[in-house]
C-alpha cells in the first residue's frame, strides 16, 4: 500500500508534553492529511459552549478521560468527513484499550486499517518540564501540577498498554521526541519512510 494510491492512516501517541501536538500537526501537513486532535476537538466544543463541551468540560479540567462511547462516536464523526476519505493522523485517540476495540471496528467497517503508530518518546522529566513551560504560555486549565500529575498517571496506567496492541501488529515506530523540531519531525518522516509511507509530493 502507497500513500499515492491509499493515503496514509497514523496515529502519534506520547505522553502529555512530549510535543505529539505539534509534530502531529507537521506530519499531517508533509503527508496531506488531517490531523485530528481529539484534545483539540474538546476544547473547542467547551470553548463554543456547545452541548459536547458542556458535556466535557468539568471532566477535562480535572484531566480525567471523557468516555470511551462519547469520544469514539466523536472521532467516527470526524473521519466520516471528506477530506480523512485519504488518509489522517489521529493525535490523543486512542487512549485506551477499549478505544483501540472501537477504532478497529470503524476501520474494518471502511476496509481500511492504521499503517503506522508513531511513538514519542520522552522521559518524564522532560515532559513534565514542557507541560510547565506550556502552561505558561498558552494557560491551559488542565496544565495545573495536580491535573498534569492525574494526566500522566493515565497515560502510563491507561494509554501506554495500546503501545503493546500495536507492536504486536508491528506498525509501531519509536521516535526519540528529544530534539530540536526540526530534528524530531525529520526522524519521524525518515522512520515513516522507512516503513514504506511515502509522502505523495516525494513519489
Ligand atoms: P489532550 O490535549 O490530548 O491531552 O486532551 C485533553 C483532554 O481531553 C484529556 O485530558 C481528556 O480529558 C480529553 N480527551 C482527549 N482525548 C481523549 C480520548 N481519546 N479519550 C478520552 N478523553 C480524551
Amino acid at each position: 500500500m502507497t500513500a499515492e494510491q491509499h493515503g496514509v492512516r497514523l496515529l502519534i501517541v506520547g505522553p502529555q508534553g512530549s510535543g505529539k501536538g505539534t509534530q502531529g500537526v507537521r506530519i499531517a501537513e508533509a503527508y496531506g492529511i488531517p490531523a485530528i486532535s481529539t484534545g483539540d476537538v474538546f476544547r473547542a466544543a467547551v470553548a463554543a459552549g456547545s452541548d459536547l463541551g458542556n458535556q466535557v468540560k468539568a471532566i477535562i479540567e480535572a484531566g480525567d478521560l471523557v468516555s470511551d462511547e462519547l469520544t469514539s462516536a466523536v472521532v467516527r464523526d470526524r473521519l466520516a468527513q471528506d477530506d480523512a476519505a485519504g488518509g489522517f493522523l489521529l493525535d490523543g485517540y486512542p487512549r485506551n484499550i477499549a478505544q483501540v476495540a472501537h477504532l478497529d471496528e470503524y476501520l474494518e467497517g471502511r476496509e481500511e486499517s492504521l499503517d503506522a503508530v508513531i511513538e514519542l518518546s520522552v522521559p518524564r522529566d522532560e515532559s513534565i518540564s514542557r507541560i510547565a513551560l506550556r502552561a505558561k504560555e498558552q494557560g491551559r486549565t488542565d496544565d495545573t501540577e495536580e491535573v498534569i500529575a492525574n494526566r500522566l498517571a493515565i497515560y502510563e496506567r491507561e494509554t501506554a498498554p495500546i503501545l503493546d496492541v500495536y507492536r504486536a501488529r508491528g506498525i509501531v515506530a519509536e521516535v526519540d521526541g528529544v530534539g530540536s523540531l526540526d530534528e524530531i519531525e525529520a526522524r519521524i518522516l525518515t522512520a515513516l519512510n522507512a516503513r514504506g509511507l511515502v509522502r505523495a509530493a516525494a513519489v
